[in-house]
């Protein structure tokens, strides 16, 4: 990360302790290492962001419904999806430092040097030659064609170890590249060892193997094993989605950048089952509309990318991400994956219960195929927050720090500020957010300079401030302030609910997609 982009990551992190949005899991015994708690602003935005997707989905469409299944689930559910036998990633110790990394990061850290090293190669030259042709110099640099055989070789060996399991290869393939340790600065690295992302605890008083169960690492599979349950008591009729939102548990080696990987998180899923051989007009249906979904909260089109997966998953026919312009650079935010009938097959061999659809037209029973969504929440709040923090410099010399929260997801809709705490303007101010409190989230404040106040509802993201004085006794008139622009308006009381609906409104932002 370039320093710039450092420091903004680490003032948003800052920024979203002490205003009471993220707060370090039981953090008077220091913390929970990749566990974080959402404080009263957070749990707020997180909240709405959970309602735009799951009106979206269940509101919008009149074919997805939605459900909430048990985050324990029996054992046997793990063993059909893959996840007890194939849910690993290498890890690997370094002796010295006794630092713990995934082998195949490490690798790839390498390969991303590489393509830096290719990269100013391109500029230098772009610079140099006035109509530069980038794929003929690609092509023929002898420098960068020597890079690029570097990449190819080191991405082959990789991709055979991991699909071999192969975790001999893997090590063979750190001590050839000489990684070292960012750390310690030494080669000294243990063996390469496969570790399963799962917990597991015990149900019941007996802990021996018998009871041992996991927590899930995905929601998708409590939407696979009620795919009857909810087809046949809702009678849908496919093509219909699952949608459920909730908790994920994975035992993430390297957990680092705050609450963009995390060991327990939320998860925002959709299985869209369809009939078999229409999977692929179904998964761009979903690439757009996800898309189009991110892009209508006005957090900058350009902030947005796809991401091809090249090498698939075993259960998947085509994958790809959709990535957003974190304070790190681009990563995933969401996946859509087009999965086949892996899961469904999958549960129907280890239950031996039939998990297939009747398809009255067709005269048919077939097991659905199936097209998932799935965005993490933590990672949508952080996408939200990084890129509405904003420090200004005003025309009058000073600074504020505003968070430009899409207005509806704010935590805040008004807050409502009486001048002074005398005069009877307390009261005047309670009666205007009676008025108020039934439609909007109102927030309530009477203590400091009015300025500070403002500058306090701007830190929160607060989209209007309404200010009570001694005028509002004699005509019924508030101020009202834009927190974008910091516009102050003088206006009748019984205007205010207008002028703040729209642009709060949850309605109006889903009108947009
Ligand atoms: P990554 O490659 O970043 O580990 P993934 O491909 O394993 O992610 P999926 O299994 O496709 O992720 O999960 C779907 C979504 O869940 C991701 O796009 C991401 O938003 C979220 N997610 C996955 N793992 C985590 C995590 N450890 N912490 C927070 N969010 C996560």
């Amino acid at each position: 990360m370039a320093n710039a982009e450092d420091n903004l990551f680490k003032n948003v992190i800052s920024h979203a302790k002490e205003y009471g949005f993220i707060f370090p899991s039981s953090e008077i015994y220091d913390g929970l290492s990749a566990v974080y708690d959402y404080g009263q602003n957070g749990a707020e935005l997180k909240n709405n962001i959970k309602e735009y997707w799951w009106k979206f989905m269940t509101l919008l469409h009149d074919n997805i419904v939605g459900i909430d299944a048990a985050i324990f689930m029996h054992p046997t559910t793990w063993k059909a999806s893959g996840h007890v036998d194939a849910f690993n990633d290498p890890m690997i110790d370094n002796k010295d430092s006794k630092k713990r990394y995934r082998a195949d990061q490490l690798i790839e850290g390498v390969i991303e040097k590489l393509e830096e090293k290719i990269e100013k190669e391109v500029e230098k030259a772009a610079k140099r030659f006035e109509n530069f042709d980038r794929t003929m110099f690609v092509t023929t640099n002898a420098r960068v064609v020597e890079y690029q055989k570097k990449i190819d070789e080191i991405n082959g060996r990789l991709k055979t170890a991991m699909a071999n399991n192969d975790m001999v290869a893997m090590k063979q393939l750190v001590d050839d590249l000489e990684i070292a340790d960012p750390i310690s600065g030494t080669k000294n690295w243990t063996d390469v060892r496969q570790f399963n992302l799962m917990f597991s605890t015990e149900m019941g008083s007996v802990a021996d193997d018998a009871n041992k169960i996991y927590l899930r690492p995905e929601t998708a599979q409590g939407i696979f094993v009620n795919f009857l349950n909810v087809q046949k008591t809702g009678r849908m009729k496919i093509p219909f989605g699952i949608a459920q939102i909730g908790k994920a548990f994975r035992n993430e080696i390297v957990a680092r950048q705050f609450i963009f990987r995390m060991r327990e998180f939320e998860q925002m899923e959709m299985q869209f089952f369809v009939k078999p051989g229409e999977e692929m007009k179904w998964y761009e249906f979903w690439k757009d509309k996800r898309l189009k979904w991110h892009k209508a909260l006005g957090l900058g089109n350009d902030n947005y990318r796809y991401h091809d997966h090249l090498n698939l998953a075993h259960y998947a026919n085509a994958a790809c991400d959709i990535q957003f312009n974190f304070p790190m650079g681009f990563r995933e935010l969401e996946g859509i994956h087009s999965r086949t009938d892996f899961d469904l097959k999958s549960h129907e061999k280890y239950s031996g219960k039939k998990l297939q659809y009747f398809d009255s037209e067709d005269n048919q029973n077939y097991i659905p195929f199936v097209v998932e969504t799935s965005v993490g929440l933590d990672r949508m709040f952080l996408s939200v927050l990084a890129s509405s923090y904003k420090e200004e410099k005003l025309e009058d010399g000073s600074e504020r720090v505003v968070l430009k929260i899409p207005a509806p997801l704010a935590p805040n809709k008004v807050a409502i500020l009486p001048l002074m705490k005398k005069d009877g303007l307390p009261e005047k101010a309670h009666e205007i957010m009676n008025l108020l409190k039934f439609d909007f989230r109102c927030f309530y404040e009477e203590k400091d300079a009015i300025g500070k106040r403002y500058r306090r509802q701007d830190a929160i993201g607060t989209p209007y401030c309404i200010t009570i004085d001694h005028q509002t006794l004699q005509d019924n008139t508030v101020t009202i302030r834009n927190r974008d622009t910091m516009k102050q308006e003088r206006v009748a009381i019984h205007e205010v609910k207008a002028i703040i609906s729209e642009s709060v409104s949850m309605a109006e932002l889903l009108k947009k997609i």
